[in-house]
């Protein structure tokens, strides 16, 4: 990867073209588009019909686009740190939103364009993505400016449009002097739910309005390379668009993403565009982790070799047409999300030529080995046919085992982020269900040993939370019945104890000791299978105090203190806790 031929090849086809020489001088910038929760297949580059996405078909049609490009991981924080650091999550750590920041020790795509002497700035628009978390590395400006005080409104993760983030993006790159070249990271987090399109694309969708939110970060899309363009920085900026993950939008029974590894939410686009980069379709597996390689050397950027030491490769050669040495190479997928959250198996997998193969280490079938399952996304796109072929399948787990190890023993240190009550109550916003706050880290040497699959059990995350809203709404027969079907269901993990907990918990609000116990019982067994969830705790104390037994329901609250630092209120409470103990009143 080295900097000079690029250099002077750009130079000279500079000269030859229409744009002259004044601006070719300039080294190559770099402009990095991530859409949060985006779908390949609802642009219409990729097939879909009255899509409402010109400006990214038009980049498509201008550049290579990548037919089977993969996420690492379907979770906004593990995904871009794959993106900016050209490593899968067994080597960068971070495994879910909010619970560690990326060490400083890895290696950004910020930080190398940096030292090669561009100018740096990130504008996201998501919490997940906040400064906190250690992507800001490397960037002399991040734009991580919310609006408001996190978890301002329950439910709803702390983010801005897209209009706000393009506008401070085009301001950035319009106070750039004309011979200063750049790497700016632009996050639009719009098509993440709840789906809540500006009211143009909310009529022109209203049957549909997460492809509402994907129009309409299109325009805005528009609008930021329409500035690129008057700012003469069209032919020497490398454009590279793809989506962190995809939204499963009910498919294989996930509602929204982070818990399956199926291609609605592994399966990304990809679209790269600029100098260098002719029009093509590149129907090879590619994976994020290539993206950062694939950048610097577009922009003849030297990073030593730093972004492909952990599988990443620069797909330059794939986009001019030179698919020589691609084939039978292994992208890596995962999700820790399942075990994080509900104590089931991660899944891991792999993609490599036309295969999906996807094991979940920690849950074993009937043969005493992994459950796992093999698919053929080319020629089976909704992955409704798991195929039985054996050979690639024992091939393809014996690939994985070697690659997990190998990773594994590359891991960056991490950095634990312990987070202040108002990001704890962000982070429980975020949606991804009972995220109340986790302050544990996955070690991934820990299988447990007779997890169950999240495949088999997926129908219980809805279940849970319907349990919790019916409770606590008072409808306790609708949430009585909801419990017994996820009684039925036997999901294992901790989940059953938390919705037997929150079940009886809010009955026990409305008088009944009994159903305070038994609230109690469960969500003590709760904390002892995952003592690292805050909200469990919390509830248990709730439960003991109602008992009126006050010194173990302080306990409780002094072992949630331990895992976050509290907020005035919570301190409060917990003083008052105290006298009550101390008086015994
Ligand atoms: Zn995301």
């Amino acid at each position: 990867m080295n900097a000079a031929p690029w250099c002077s090849a750009a130079l000279l086809l500079g000269c030859l073209g229409a744009l002259g020489c004044v601006e070719s001088a300039r080294p190559r910038s770099i402009l990095l588009v991530t859409l949060d929760t985006t779908r390949a297949d609802r642009l219409g580059c990729y097939g879909r019909a009255a899509a409402g996405t010109p400006v990214l078909d038009a980049l498509a049609a201008r550049g290579a686009r990548f037919e089977r490009a993969y996420t690492t991981a379907p979770i906004t924080l593990p995904a871009h740190a794959s993106i900016l650091s050209g490593s899968p999550p067994p080597h960068h750590g971070l495994r879910d939103n909010g619970l560690a920041a990326l060490d400083e020790g890895v290696e950004t795509l910020a930080e190398v364009a940096r030292r090669a002497g561009r100018r740096t700035a990130a504008c996201v628009s998501g919490f997940p993505l906040s400064h906190l978390f250690g992507l800001a590395q490397g960037f002399e400006f991040y734009g991580d400016d919310f609006g408001g005080a996190h978890g301002a409104r329950e439910g709803v993760i702390q983010e801005r449009r897209a209009d706000a983030t393009v506008r401070e993006a085009g301001d950035w790159l319009a106070r750039l002097a004309p011979d200063e070249s750049f790497f700016l990271w632009v996050h639009l987090f719009d098509a993440h739910d709840p789906y809540q399109p500006p009211a143009e694309f909310a009529q022109r969708f209203a049957a549909d309005p997460y492809q509402g939110e994907i129009a309409y970060t299109d325009q805005q899309l528009g609008v930021l390379l329409a500035q690129l363009d008057a700012l003469g920085r069209t032919a020497d900026t490398v454009v590279l668009v793809t989506a962190d993950h995809g939204e499963a939008l009910g498919e294989h029974g996930e509602a929204t993403h982070a818990l399956l590894l199926y291609e609605a939410t592994v399966h990304v686009p990809l679209l790269l565009a600029g100098p260098d980069v002719p029009a093509r379709v590149v129907p090879t597996p590619v994976s994020h982790v290539d993206l950062a390689a694939t950048l610097v050397e577009l922009a003849g950027i030297d990073d030593g070799g730093a972004f492909s030491r952990h599988g990443g490769r620069s797909l330059a050669p794939l986009a001019r047409g030179d698919a020589a040495g691609f084939a039978a190479r292994p992208l890596y997928l995962e999700t820790y999300f399942p075990r994080l959250h509900y104590g089931w198996s991660e899944l891991v997998g792999l993609a490599r030529d036309e295969w999906k193969y996807v094991a979940a280490p920690g849950a074993r079938g009937a043969d005493g080995r992994a459950r796992a399952e093999l698919f053929s996304p080319a020629s089976d796109p909704l992955e409704r046919s798991a195929r039985a072929d054996a050979q690639p399948a024992q091939e393809l787990a014996d690939v994985l085992h070697a690659l997990r190890a190998e990773l594994e023993a590359s891991a960056a240190p991490l950095t634990r982020h312990v987070a202040t009550a108002d990001e704890m109550d962000a982070l429980a916003a975020l949606g991804y269900g009972g995220m109340d706050v986790l302050a544990e880290l996955p070690s991934a040497s820990a299988d447990s040993p007779s997890a169950q699959d999240p495949r088999l059990v997926v129908e219980a995350v809805p279940l849970l939370s319907a349990i919790r809203a019916q409770a606590g709404a008072g409808q306790f027969e609708a949430a009585e019945r909801a419990l017994a079907r996820l009684e039925a269901l036997a999901p294992g993990g901790i989940v059953l104890h938390e919705a037997r907990g929150d079940f009886h918990l809010a009955r026990g609000r409305a008088g009944s000791r009994t159903d305070l116990e038994r609230a109690a019982d469960e969500f003590a067994a709760a904390t002892a299978l995952k003592p690292g969830r805050r909200g469990l705790w919390l509830r248990r104390s709730e439960a003991l105090q109602q008992l009126g037994r006050l010194a173990e329901a302080l306990e409780c609250i002094d072992h949630a203190l331990e895992l976050a630092p509290p907020t005035p209120q919570f301190l409060e409470a917990r003083e008052a806790l105290k006298k009550r103990v101390e008086t015994g009143r």
